[in-house]
C-alpha cells in the first residue's frame, strides 16, 4: 500500500486506548442454544464426552446441520478452564492479571529451559502496533533461538491451564492496526528472533524457499534474487513477516494472476496452541495447512513456510494513467485482469480534491507527451488512476514495449495523463520504503492510522464509489485510496480467507494517517467516523463487503463476519487451540479463566 508524505502537519502523540488491569473478566455464554457452558464444573470427563459425541456422530453419518449445531455447543461448553468460545462478549471487556502472584508466573515462566531467552523489562515496544491506537503491554517477550523455545513456552502455558490467565501473541513486524498482534500481560513472540532455518532456496521445475516464519519478505527478496528467482505474489510492502501476512492473505497488484500470497505455499511448519509442532501442506494435515492460512493468527504460530518461486526479471515498466469517469477505470482494470497475456500488477487509486497531482508525479515518472500533460488540470476533480507494470530483463526491452504498446492501446484513459517510468524490479516491489524512510525521517510514521481495508463485490462496486468518493469523502489528503479488483476464482477457497462470494472482487483500502490533536479532516475521530459512515453506507445499501485485516468489538459482529463458515472456524479453534490461547489481539476468542480447574485432553 502506498504511503503518502504530509509535510505541512505536525504530529503528536494521541493518547492511545488502554484497559484497567485487575478489573474482573466477564463470562456470558450466548450461544444459540440455552444450554449451559459449565458442564466441566461436573466431573465428566471430556475425553468420554467426546468419545461418546464422536461416536454418536460415526453412528449417525449424516450431514445434518442441526446435530452439528448442537455437537458444537456440547463440545465449545465442555472446554477446559471455560473457554468461552461462543460468548457475546464486547473483546473490549477488560482482561485481569493472571492469578496469584505476579512474581510466581514470572518465575515459572523464567524455569523454562530455552535456546532463547524472556524478558520482562523493556516490553513497551510489544504493546503496540503501526495503528497507534491500543497500548497494552505484555507480561513477557519470548525471544525464541528455536522452535522448540516455542512449543516449550506453548505447552507450559496449556498445563497452567485456567490457572492462568496468560494468552500468547505471535508478533511478526508488529504491522497490525487494530492490536491483533498484542497480548496484554501475555506473552509476545517476537518472531524476528527466530532466525532458523536460514533461507533455503531449492532450484528446479517447482522452485521454491524455506523460511523461518518470523523472516521478512524483504530479506527474501534479496536473497532469492541472488538465485535469480523471487515470490510470485506480494504485499505493497515488503517490511512484514511471513507469518503475519500469511495469516491474514497477503495481497497485492500480483494477486490477480497468482492470488494472495497464501496461494503460493507449499508448506508450512506450525506450532499449535497445544504446543505440538506440525508439518502441513496439502496433502498433509491438509485441514491444519488451510486452518492457518488466512487463519489471523488463531490455530498455530507459523515457525516455518515453503513459498512458491518463478524466474526473477530484472526491470519493471511502471505505468500510470488517469481517468475522469469511475466506469471506464474499472472497465478496463477488469479488462486487464481478464486477460492472459496482460500486465504483471494491476493496481489503482483514487485522488479526490488535489490539484498539481501531475507535477509530483514528475520526480519519478516521466510523462509520454510533455506538452499535452503540462495542459491538465486536475483542480478538484474526483480521479481515478491506474497502475500497472510489465516485467522485462533488459534483452527483452524491445518485444515487452511492443506489448505495453498494444495493452494501452485497448484502455480508455485520459491521453495526455500517460506517465511512464522503468526501475529495477527490487526498487519497484520495496517502493514503499522509501516513502517509509521519508516520513521516519520527519517523525510522522509512528502516527495513528485508522485504515480501513475491504473486499467488495463487483455487482456492487459502482454504487460503492459513487456514493463514497463521490458524497462520503471530500478529499484524501491525509492518506492514498487503493483500488483494484482481484479475480478470485483463480484463489484456493479452502483457505480461513473471508470474501463476498463473487468471482471478481475489489479491494478498497483507506490508508490516512491521522493529525492528534488536529481538529477537521485529519483528525483521528474524523476518520473514524469517515470509516463508519462507508461501513453505515453498505450496510444500508445491502453491499456484501467483508472486511480485509478484519477488526471487530464483538463476537456477533465475527459471526457476521464469517456467516455461514462460522461453525467451522468455531470447530478448528477447539481442534487446535482449545484453551484459546493464541492471538487474542483478534479478540475472537477470550481465554480461560482461573475459576473452574483445568482438564487437560
Ligand atoms: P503482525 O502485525 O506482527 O501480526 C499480525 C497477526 O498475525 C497477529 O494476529 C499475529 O499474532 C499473527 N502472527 C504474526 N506472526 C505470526 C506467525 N508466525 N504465526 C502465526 N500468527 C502470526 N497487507 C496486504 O495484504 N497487502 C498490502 O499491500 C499491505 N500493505 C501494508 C503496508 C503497510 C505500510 C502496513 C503497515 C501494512 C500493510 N499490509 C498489507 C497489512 C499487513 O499485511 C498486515 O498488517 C500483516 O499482519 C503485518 O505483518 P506483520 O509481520 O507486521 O504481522
Amino acid at each position: 500500500m502506498a504511503i503518502q508524505l504530509h509535510s505541512e502537519h505536525k504530529y503528536m502523540t494521541v493518547p492511545p486506548k488502554t484497559f484497567p488491569l485487575n478489573s474482573p473478566l466477564y463470562l456470558k455464554f450466548t450461544s444459540t442454544s440455552s444450554i449451559s457452558p459449565r458442564l466441566s464444573v461436573f466431573s465428566i470427563s471430556l475425553k468420554k464426552l467426546e468419545m461418546g459425541l464422536v461416536s454418536s456422530l460415526r453412528f449417525r453419518r449424516r450431514n445434518n446441520k442441526t446435530f452439528l449445531r448442537i455437537f458444537m455447543i456440547l463440545v465449545l461448553s465442555c472446554i477446559p478452564g471455560r473457554t468461552n468460545l461462543c460468548s457475546n462478549h464486547s473483546v473490549s471487556t477488560p482482561i485481569d492479571l493472571p492469578p496469584g502472584n505476579p512474581s510466581d508466573i514470572r518465575s515459572l515462566l523464567d524455569s523454562l529451559d530455552l535456546e532463547g531467552y524472556i524478558s520482562f523489562d523493556d516490553v513497551h515496544n510489544a504493546a503496540k502496533d503501526f495503528g497507534n491506537r491500543y497500548q497494552l503491554p505484555p507480561l513477557a517477550i519470548l525471544h525464541p533461538r528455536s522452535v522448540s523455545d516455542i512449543s516449550s513456552m506453548m505447552k507450559h502455558i496449556v498445563h497452567l491451564g485456567s490457572t492462568s490467565n496468560l494468552t500468547v501473541a505471535a508478533r511478526g513486524h508488529g504491522h497490525s492496526l487494530q492490536g491483533q498482534a498484542l497480548a496484554h500481560q501475555g506473552v509476545v513472540i517476537n518472531m524476528e528472533s527466530l532466525r532458523s532455518p536460514d533461507i533455503k532456496i531449492y532450484k528446479g521445475q517447482q522452485p521454491y524457499v524455506d523460511v523461518s516464519g518470523g523472516e521478512l519478505w524483504i530479506n527474501i527478496l534479496r536473497e532469492t534474487l541472488k538465485s535469480g528467482l523471487s515470490p510470485k505474489s506480494w504485499t505493497d510492502y515488503l517490511h512484514l513477516t511471513v507469518g503475519g501476512t500469511l495469516s491474514n492473505a497477503g495481497i497485492s497488484g500480483q494477486a490477480f494472476k497468482h492470488g494472495p500470497q497464501i496461494n503460493n505455499v507449499y508448506q508450512l511448519e506450525i506450532v499449535t496452541g497445544k504446543g505440538e509442532v506440525v508439518t502441513c501442506s496439502e496433502k498433509r494435515n491438509s485441514e491444519l495447512f488451510y486452518s492457518v492460512l488466512g487463519g489471523l493468527g488463531q490455530f498455530g504460530i507459523i515457525t516455518r513456510a515453503r513459498i512458491a518461486l518463478r524466474p526473477a526479471p530484472h526491470m519493471v515498466k511502471w505505468i500510470r494513467v488517469l481517468y475522469s469517469d469511475f466506469s471506464a477505470f474499472s472497465r478496463d482494470q477488469e479488462h486487464l485482469i481478464s486477460k492472459e497475456n496482460t500486465f504483471d500488477y494491476v493496481e489503482g487509486f483514487v485522488i479526490i480534491n488535489r490539484t498539481d497531482l501531475l507535477n509530483n508525479w514528475r520526480s519519478s515518472f516521466s510523462p509520454n507527451d510533455s506538452t499535452q500533460a503540462s495542459q491538465f488540470k486536475s483542480d478538484g476533480k474526483t480521479l481515478y488512476c491506474l497502475e500497472v507494470a510489465k516485467y522485462f530483463i533488459p534483452e527483452e526491452a524491445n518485444s515487452m514495449n511492443q506489448e505495453t504498446e498494444k495493452l494501452l492501446s485497448e484502455l480508455n484513459y485520459i491521453p495526455s495523463t500517460l506517465f511512464s517510468s522503468e526501475v529495477p524490479y527490487i526498487e519497484f516491489l520495496d517502493r514503499v520504503h522509501i516513502a517509509e524512510r521519508k516520513l521516519r525521517a520527519k517523525g510522522l510514521w509512528e502516527v495513528p492510522h485508522p485504515w480501513l481495508n475491504l473486499l467488495i463485490p463487483k455487482s456492487r462496486i459502482f454504487d460503492f464509489a459513487t456514493e463514497v468518493f463521490n458524497n462520503i469523502l471530500t478529499s484524501n489528503s491525509n492518506g492514498p485510496i487503493l483500488i483494484y479488483p482481484v479475480n478470485q476464482s483463480k484463489w484456493n477457497k479452502r483457505t480461513s480467507l473471508i470474501t463476498p462470494n463473487e468471482d471478481i472482487l475489489y479491494l478498497v483500502a483507506f490508508l490516512p494517517s491521522a493529525v492528534p490533536n488536529s481538529s477537521g479532516k485529519n483528525d483521528l475521530e474524523y476518520l473514524l467516523k469517515q470509516n463508519q459512515r462507508v461501513l453505515s453506507f453498505c450496510a444500508a445499501e445491502n453491499i456484501n463487503v467483508k472486511q480485509y485485516l478484519p477488526h471487530y468489538e464483538t463476537q456477533t459482529e465475527w459471526k457476521s463476519h464469517f456467516g455461514d463458515r462460522w461453525e467451522t472456524f468455531a470447530k478448528r479453534k477447539y481442534a487446535y487451540d482449545p484453551l484459546a490461547i493464541l492471538a487474542p489481539g483478534q479478540r475472537i476468542f477470550q481465554k480461560a479463566t482461573h475459576l473452574s480447574p483445568i482438564q487437560l485432553l
